[in-house]
């Protein structure tokens, strides 16, 4: 989620053009600043933008087979596709075209023959444009402290896993964690320690997580979820305990130079959605908030699994 101390990827553009000399004068162009890749045929112009993911796209009106105002029509309807920036390149003058274009989602228009500066200047602008939508969207999903997700990224993230998990009947797991004693903990050594613990545990959490679509987010002040798509209860548990287990031996300095640790209870639940009836996800957040609480009330630093 840490973008910003990523160093920035280059930004990729895909020319979709039938003329090879077009191709070239752009290439020259634009490969200073970007990564530039190109595509001839139109009708394979689609399957080549959804392997590259391009950050932006410049489009020839005119192409033999299928033409500029065809492929923006595929490209529009696909998932994978469809938020790309589009940018027609034409020869035509013609308003009418220009308008079309833009109805059909394209962001801007470049006229042939190129002048560079202004192709340089338009490609820059909605380059610009999509960077900083990203940043802000990486911000508006990220915890300040910590630098894993927030509860935002984590509500988006669990309705689509839930719908895919009803879809596909797979199982789908849960598991919230609540650091045991922290109001003591912060009145014993400090606020700003407490916060050094908060990062602490969203390390040991994020660094447990092997599977690329395990993700977890701080659920709220000192309490983190973790979502496990296609995993059962068996596997949850699992994860819950060595994550448990894993903060428990997780020493770290305090601002004194002291060392200390803390420790997590956590709540598991699992299932599978079932297509209808009164079960979505407030139940079994529940559950999973009161396996939590049995595990507060028998002792801390366990995990306890929903109606066991
Ligand atoms: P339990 O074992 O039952 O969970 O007890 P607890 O003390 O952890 O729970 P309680 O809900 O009473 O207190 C939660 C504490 O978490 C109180 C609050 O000061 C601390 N906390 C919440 N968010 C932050 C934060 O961002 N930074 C710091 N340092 N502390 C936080
Ligand atoms: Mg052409
Ligand atoms: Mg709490
Ligand atoms: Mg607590």
């Amino acid at each position: 989620m840490k973008d910003r101390e990523q160093p920035v990827p280059e930004n990729t553009v895909l020319i979709i053009e039938d003329d090879v000399e077009n191709i070239k004068v752009l290439r020259n162009i634009l490969s200073s600043d970007y990564v530039v890749y190109a595509e001839r045929v139109s009708k394979d112009a689609v399957s080549t933008a959804k392997k590259l993911l391009p950050d932006i796209i410049l489009l020839d009106v005119m192409m033999p087979g299928m033409d500029g105002f065809e492929v923006i029509g595929q490209l529009k309807s696909e998932l994978l596709t469809k938020d790309i920036p589009i940018i027609f390149v034409t020869g035509r003058t013609d308003t009418e075209d220009e308008v079309k274009g833009f109805s059909l989602g394209a962001v801007d228009y470049i006229n042939k023959p190129f002048n560079a500066p202004v192709v340089k200047m338009r490609v820059a602008h909605q380059i610009k444009i999509i960077n900083q939508m990203r940043e802000i969207q990486n911000l508006s999903t990220t915890d300040t402290l910590t630098g894993i997700g927030n509860r935002l990224f984590f509500n988006t993230l669990i309705d689509q896993e839930w719908e895919r998990a009803k879809r596909q009947q797979s199982h789908i797991s849960f598991i919230i964690f609540d650091i045991d004693n922290f109001k003591n903990f912060n009145d014993t050594y400090g606020h700003l320690n407490g916060d050094k613990a908060l990062v602490i545990v969203a390390k040991v959490i994020s660094s447990a997580l092997t599977r690329v679509t395990d993700k977890t987010a701080r659920w709220g002040g000192e309490e983190f979820a973790i979502i496990l798509p296609d995993t059962p209860i068996s596997g949850a548990k699992q994860v819950a305990e060595s994550i448990r287990e894993a903060v428990e031996n997780a020493k770290f300095e305090l601002d004194d130079g002291r060392a200390a640790s803390v420790t997590v209870s956590g709540g598991v639940q699992s299932v599978i959605p079932k297509h209808k009836g009164e079960y979505g996800l407030p139940e079994f957040f529940k559950e999973a908030d009161e396996a939590l609480y049995k595990a507060k009330r028998t002792g801390k630093n366990k995990v306890c699994i929903a109606d066991e």
